[in-house]
């Protein structure tokens, strides 16, 4: 007969080992950072239904169009694979009456989201994201402090040469006449521009300044500024941020072209990145960001939010390409060797006893052979090894050996773990 290998889908991948190591160190230095900005966390499931993300994120952006992994459910209910944390957080905010918390809401996540994108370096078809959410509060020192504590996880992550790009893209009103102004200008332009730009002209205009292509940039030269749209408000709250941002020393640059995909941001919008390399570049941004409102777009109350998500996969390769090194937790630690059936079960025991003490013991419980044993232990650079031989098990007895000296001595088991405790204190 022959063997299936069966594989991960497309765009997916098995995360174990040194790179599991990775994603812990990740997720580590921002709960970290949560619980220094008095975050919670929020577990939202992974299906969703897709009106929530078609009405939030809106028709003619890419996740929309051509990102989603949908499903029929058997009751006919249709979801989807949630392919970003915003809309969910907000969903839940609402669904679980958070309006009547203290505001703002302070929410942190960490998990697993979805797009049907093609594959190719920094971007997959499952990849984790941590995500911060301010809701419920319209103040731009939220703006400022949400780019203040995405340039701190990046900081603690070991990214001390990060640059925050930043925009404000006004309010519905500011974005009328300045979408105006950039039909004009395109008008007689639509040659020059990609297929996809010609179909956002007429769906999105606004998504026809963060492409990427460079024909289509080229033709944005030049191009209206919807800096100079803003209304009075929107400047103020704009000017607000960025003199939040100067006293908190960030450096920024005002990008003008820095729309964000996403149909519900309004006002700040913010990416941080590397101007650095070109293969630093070429993964894209490290995390992006704004203020948005989700409330008119998906029929419910009006909650005024900001945030930002970062892309743990990005990060990751970034951290490698930095030489950015995970360091060795000291813990603790023994090496247990046993020789014989009831050796084996005294120190099955023992293992638990030192577990109690909050003692790490590492063994190779099934192997029989000492030597076998006596090189792993090696190999982990354990220095106090725990030998029960037949005699040892007889005996009540263990044998300590200090494997940098060599010295050995013999402990009465019920003594073992005070006497363990005493060494590696
Ligand atoms: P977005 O929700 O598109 O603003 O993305 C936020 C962050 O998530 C980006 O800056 C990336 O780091 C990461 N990201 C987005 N899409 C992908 C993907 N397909 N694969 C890996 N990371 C992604």
């Amino acid at each position: 007969m022959s063997k299936i290998i069966y594989q991960t889908p497309t765009g997916m991948h098995d995360i174990y080992g040194k790179e599991q190591l990775f994603y812990d160190k990740v997720e580590e230095t921002a709960k970290k950072i949560a619980d220094f900005y008095s975050f919670q966390k929020i577990t939202t499931p992974i299906l969703e239904d897709q009106e929530l993300f078609i009405r939030s994120v809106g028709e003619g952006t890419d996740i929309v169009e051509k990102e989603m992994f949908a499903l029929k459910t058997k009751g006919k209910d249709l979801l989807v694979l949630r392919p970003e944390g915003t809309a969910p957080v907000f969903r839940a905010y609402i669904e679980n009456g958070m309006q009547s918390f203290s505001q703002p809401v302070k929410l942190w996540y960490y998990g697993p989201f979805f797009r049907y994108e093609r594959p190719q370096a920094g971007r997959y078809r499952q990849f984790w994201q941590i995500g911060f959410e301010f809701l419920g509060d319209k103040s731009p020192v939220y703006d400022a402090q949400a780019i203040l504590i995405a340039h701190a996880l990046l900081q603690d992550l070991g990214f001390k040469k990060v640059i925050v790009k930043i925009n404000s893209i006004g309010c519905e009103e500011c974005r009328k006449d300045y979408k105006k102004a950039l039909n004009s200008f395109l008008r007689n332009k639509k040659d020059l521009i990609c297929a996809d730009c010609k179909r956002r002209a007429d769906k999105n205009i606004l998504r026809i300044l963060d492409c990427k292509n460079s024909k289509c940039q080229q033709v944005l030269n030049g191009a209206p500024q919807i800096i100079d749209y803003l209304c009075p408000e929107c400047k103020d709250h704009f000017k607000h941020v960025l003199e939040y941002l100067e006293e908190a020393s960030i450096p920024y640059n005002l990008d003008p072209s820095l729309v964000r995909g996403l149909d519900y941001y309004c006002r700040t919008v913010f990416e941080i990145g590397f101007s650095e390399t070109m293969e630093e570049e070429a993964l894209g941004s490290l995390l992006g960001g704004g203020r948005y409102d989700l409330g008119k777009a998906l029929k419910t109350d009006v909650v005024p939010g900001v945030g930002f998500s970062m892309g743990v996969e990005r990060i990751i390769s970034l951290m490698k390409l930095n030489k950015i090194k995970l360091k060795q937790k000291q813990e603790k630690s023994i090496f247990i060797v046993q020789v014989g059936d009831l050796a084996k079960r005294k120190a099955l025991k023992l293992i638990e006893d030192f577990r109690k003490e909050k003692i790490k013991v590492y063994e190779a419980i099934s192997k029989d052979s000492m030597k076998t044993q006596l090189t792993k232990a090696n190999k982990l650079a354990i220095n106090v090894v725990l030998i029960i031989g037949q005699k040892e098990a007889l005996d009540n007895a263990v044998i300590i050996k200090d494997m940098k000296t060599g010295k050995q001595l013999i402990v009465k088991q019920e003594n073992i773990v005070k006497e363990i405790k005493k060494r590696i204190k």
